[in-house]
């Protein structure tokens, strides 16, 4: 996840009145759906994700030998090779004929132009109804690396959102989906969403084939036991099926952070902020997952440790819920 804090909004002298006008809208709007989910959410009576397999899968990866996993680096291909060794250990299938899809990427950095490599792990759960147009789970695999001597663990971002895509993906091999489902764990997300955009440009499978993408990044921990889902606000027809899974989630389920910050009085819009950002652009309906940021967001301190198991599993299982809930959900293409 690549979060920008919103600084100094007060010295926009013009619309200032409107920002805070609409700043307290959009605060109150989220502040009442805590209210309301406060009072009807009830604990999921069965457990379909293994929570030690969701705890393993952070941990491993979050561990030191994988040196923080920047995109191009020993660290980023040992983390690229575990994940590919998940992948097929859980039945997914190649996509096209692979499982690893390579790219380069240029950007521009403070110190100049940058060239920098990296790959998507791809892998696919086939549909019992292989007509229908499939999903895109996705997560990155890469996170900050090294830096100044320190290692840049990312156990919440994004090692969290990673394991819950393998716990769907696991679940899917075993009660196949209506709908294929394809993984992405994408590399270099840090660099700029740089395997979302390499993706877009070259999709392994056709984009008009895409009728949703589903991302995860930074998905472990809250002391308020909240998650954010955006994108509903750019693609309502996502937002009756989420509200079901909303109201029996087993955690506060808050939709939010989807629309353009002048229009939400300051409160930061994330619709480009993770990998989703490619597939929105290409004009692909997208649900994200997300918590607020935390104290040790991009710092050698995001560790696996520091996640709150509980608080974890059940978005998982909430994560689940929704991909089967939308699954099921006959309206998931946009609206023509
Ligand atoms: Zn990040």
């Amino acid at each position: 996840m690549k979060k920008r804090r919103v600084i100094g909004m007060s010295i926009v002298a013009t619309g200032f009145i409107w920002f805070q006008v609409a700043g307290r809208f959009e605060a109150q709007r989220i502040d009442e759906q805590r209210e309301t989910r406060a009072t009807t959410q009830t604990r999921a009576a069965k457990l379909r994700v293994d929570s030690d397999r969701l705890m393993e899968a952070v941990t491993t990866l979050s561990d030191p030998k994988f040196e923080g996993r920047a995109a191009g680096t020993p660290g980023g291909l040992a983390a690229r090779a575990w994940v590919l060794d998940r992948f097929k250990g859980i039945g997914l299938q190649p996509v096209s004929g692979s499982y690893v899809y390579p790219f380069t990427f240029t950007r521009m950095t403070m110190s100049g132009r940058v060239d920098g490599e990296g790959a998507n792990v791809v892998g696919q759960c086939l549909g019992t109804d292989t007509r229908a147009p499939v999903f895109v789970v996705s997560s990155h695999y890469d996170h900050l690396g090294v830096r100044d001597g320190k290692i840049y663990p990312g156990a919440d971002d994004d090692a969290s959102g990673v394991a819950v895509m393998l716990a769907v993906a696991e679940y899917c091999q075993k009660t196949p989906f209506r709908r294929t489902v394809v993984f992405v764990a994408f590399d270099a997300e840090e660099a700029g969403l740089q395997g979302a955009k390499a993706f877009m440009i070259a999709p392994p499978v056709p984009k008009e084939r895409i009728a949703l993408n589903v991302n995860l990044d930074m998905v472990s921990r809250n002391d308020k036991r909240e998650i954010f889902i955006a994108g509903t606000h750019p693609w309502p027809h996502l937002k009756a099926p989420l509200d079901e899974v909303a109201k029996r989630a087993p955690i506060t389920v808050l939709f939010g952070h989807d629309k353009p910050v002048a229009a939400a009085g300051g409160v930061d819009d994330w619709t480009n902020q993770s990998d989703h950002g490619p597939f929105n652009a290409a004009k692909i309906p997208f649900v994200y997952f997300g918590v607020e940021d935390h104290a040790d967001y991009h710092k050698p301190t995001d560790t696996a440790d520091k996640i709150n198991r509980g608080f974890f599993v059940d978005v998982a299982e909430t994560v689940l819920d929704a991909v089967l809930q939308l699954d099921l959900a006959t309206a998931v293409a946009p609206p023509k």
